[in-house]
C-alpha cells in the first residue's frame, strides 16, 4: 500500500513564532532550510536585529526664568 496521508506530513516549529507548521509541497526541495512558517515570520526575524536608537543628549535651550517682581503701585 502506498499513500501519504496529510497526517504523516513532517512538521517543524517556526523559529520565530514557535508554532509548528506542516510540510508543504513548495518546500519539498528546501524543507531542511525552511525555518519559518511564513514570509511574515521571516521578515520579523530581520526586525529582531535592529541597531540601537541613538540617544540625543538633552540640549539645554536656555532655561527661562519667570521673574516676577511684586511691585505694588
Ligand atoms: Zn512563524
Amino acid at each position: 500500500m502506498r499513500g501519504v496521508r496529510k497526517e504523516n506530513l513532517p512538521e517543524k516549529p517556526c523559529a520565530v513564532c514557535g508554532r509548528p507548521f506542516v510540510w508543504r509541497r513548495k518546500w519539498a526541495r528546501v524543507w531542511d532550510e525552511v525555518k519559518y512558517c511564513s514570509d511574515r515570520c521571516r521578515s520579523r526575524r530581520g526586525e529582531a536585529a535592529r541597531p540601537p536608537a541613538g540617544q540625543v543628549p538633552g540640549a539645554d535651550g536656555g532655561a527661562r526664568r519667570a521673574t516676577r517682581s511684586g511691585s505694588s503701585a
